[in-house]
């Protein structure tokens, strides 16, 4: 609540100086090199373009780093590692996964919980696996539930090898898209590309700045319409939102959406509708912005004031905007939400 006391109410509008997408795209720019090559991939679920200015043969090796660690972390194909521990309850991880593992545990330890990679169970009762939307039987929650536990997952990073409890499954979705692209960016980075952006299914990841030095301007969608409500201000850094809107179904006048509860195996009921994290390190955004949605606005802004490598958009149920400060002069509302009022989160 401490930091509720310490949030500076603005309201920011067109004349206060901050500008909107459209003017920023007005403004003169130097001339931009050639066009960036670009590559369309439909992976994890979802559709994903990498725009580099570089080499396209570059392009399509870091295309290859997203569909390896898709085919190696899913949980559907049979030839997946993931699979696998699923299938026996023990495997080992290789390269990629095993780092990716490590990062994930860390995040469910840090978040204590509110991130859970053994929630997969749950969000499958919920139907949310195959699009059979349900709303399971309060029996059918409660016996699953205690399966729901990151803490039993034994992982040894030296080796790559995984024992779970029987009944338990795993499933590294919430991180493995940021995850995704940023090894995917660090592939480019190391052949040579300094300028890029990888759009995984509205998760951004950007390497460097635009051609003529400008920060990569990163659409916000407004989780209650269609078009963008604000626009960041990025350079080098991966922008991941986690959203209500993104999958959902609705019963008896309820929505029921994909981000789950683990402490109580519903949808996560938080007041938030939407969370944005900005940060370096990709994999550690997505765990993020899923963990952060399920705490709510009150516990996020705290997790967010103990932390020093992310800054978050919240968007409340009810419509309320708020930014942690160090997005304060990275962000621009748009024409159509020039009118929203932005509360900064301050430490
Ligand atoms: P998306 O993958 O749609 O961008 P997220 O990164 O927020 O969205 O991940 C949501 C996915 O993660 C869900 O579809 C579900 O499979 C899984 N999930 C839902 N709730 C949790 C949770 N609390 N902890 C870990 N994984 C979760
Ligand atoms: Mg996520």
């Amino acid at each position: 609540m401490k930091k509720f006391l310490s949030i500076i109410l603005i309201t920011v509008c067109l004349a206060c100086g901050c500008s909107s997408a459209s003017d920023t795209e007005k403004t003169p720019q130097k001339v931009q090199p050639d066009e960036p090559e670009s590559i369309d991939i439909f992976a994890m679920d979802t559709t994903i373009k990498f725009s580099a200015y570089g080499d396209k043969k570059v392009l399509k090796g870091a295309k290859k780093v997203l569909t390896d660690l898709e085919k190696k972390v899913s949980v559907t194909d049979s030839g997946s590692e993931i699979y696998h521990i699923n299938q026996n309850g023990s495997g080992t991880l290789t390269g990629d996964v095993s780092d990716l593992m490590q990062k994930a545990l860390q995040m469910c330890t840090q978040t204590d919980g509110a991130l859970d990679i053994s929630i997969y169970p749950i969000v499958k009762a919920w139907g949310f696996t195959t699009g059979d939307y349900q709303v399971p039987d309060e029996s059918t929650i409660q016996s699953l539930l205690p399966m729901v536990d990151y803490t039993k997952v034994e992982f040894d990073k030296t080796t790559g090898n995984v024992t779970i409890p029987s009944g338990m499954t795993i499933d590294l979705g919430s991180i493995a898209k940021g995850y995704a692209g940023q090894q995917s960016a660090q592939y480019l980075r190391d052949n040579g590309v300094k300028s890029a952006l990888l759009n995984l299914g509205g998760n951004v990841q950007t390497i460097g700045s635009k051609p003529d030095g400008s920060p990569w301007k990163v659409g916000i969608k407004d989780p209650n319409g269609d078009t963008p409500m604000m626009v960041l201000s990025i350079t080098d850094q991966a922008v991941i939102t986690s959203g209500g809107y993104e999958r959902y179904f609705e019963q008896d006048g309820h929505t029921y959406w994909h981000i789950m509860d683990p402490a109580t195996g519903h949808p996560a009921d938080s007041g938030l509708c939407s969370v944005t994290i900005v940060g370096d390190d990709g994999g550690t955004c997505d765990a993020l912005s899923t963990s952060l949605f399920v705490m709510g606005l009150e516990k996020a802004a705290d997790f967010w004031g103990k932390s020093n490598d992310f800054e978050a958009v919240f968007v409340t149920d009810s419509g309320e905007v708020y930014i942690t400060e160090g997005l304060k002069d990275k962000f621009a509302l748009t024409d159509d939400h020039a009118d929203t009022t932005v509360k900064v989160i301050s430490r």
